[in-house]
């Protein structure tokens, strides 16, 4: 299905010929068994219009033909090789830390525009493109023992009257790696050690600090 009526809402373009895409592909859906997995948090991730809880696999967004079949098409292997192409022991380098933070950080983007809110500054939206967005950070963790090998929720900012428009802040799960996404100075250690912006000290995945639910209190 092909419109060129919309903004293209990563790169922000208008004019282009633009797809609507399924948010966690499919190649991860059946790598973690998830095509019949809701949310399990839906009192932040569910639109309020919706009675039926959607599920995960069946989340989509418009983005254009180009961001689809280019820079997210190069990430999605990226990220699959990162997570899934060997043991997750070890040293996470700086480009490890970077497709993951980009991953994270555009898939987050797309969960918040699906409910009807902004995760972080249009100015800086476009920035993923090539790279991470300037105004978003990235936490990590590992989940002890999730009960789904997929999931999220889109936690809502609770001072309506200030902004409707923004999501405070994003979690996804993959596996059992948790990746929460925010603008700069919103999370917390309780939501993981700082993956985004890059630290110069070592990371380990063995190190990973280790959560129990997915919304971390
Ligand atoms: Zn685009």
């Amino acid at each position: 299905m092909a419109s060129i009526s919309s903004r293209c809402v990563l790169c922000l373009r208008v004019g282009l010929p633009m797809t609507r895409e399924h948010i966690f592909a499919r190649w991860l859906v059946s790598r973690v068994h998830g095509a019949r997995l809701v949310p399990s948090t839906m009192s932040t991730s569910q639109p309020p219009w919706s009675s039926a809880p959607l599920r995960i696999s069946r989340e989509t967004a418009q983005v254009c033909a180009e961001c689809n079949a280019g820079w997210m098409s190069g990430l999605e292997v990226s990220f699959r090789r990162t997570i899934f192409a060997r043991p997750r022991v070890g040293a996470l380098h700086a480009p490890e830390r970077t497709t993951l933070s980009r991953w994270f950080a555009k898939t987050a983007v797309l969960l918040a525009h699906a409910r009807g809110s902004e995760l972080g500054a249009a100015a800086h939206r476009a920035e993923i493109v090539s790279g991470m967005p300037d105004d978003l950070e990235v936490f990590v963790a590992r989940h002890r023992r999730p009960r789904q090998h997929l999931d999220f929720a889109v936690e809502l900012r609770t001072d309506r009257s200030a902004d409707a428009q923004r999501a405070h802040s994003v979690v996804v799960l993959v596996d059992d790696l948790v990746g929460h996404v925010a603008v700069h100075g919103t999370l917390k250690s309780r939501h993981g050690t700082k993956l985004w912006p890059l630290r110069t000290h070592a990371l380990r995945w063995e190190n990973l600090p280790v959560i129990t639910s997915l919304l971390a209190g």
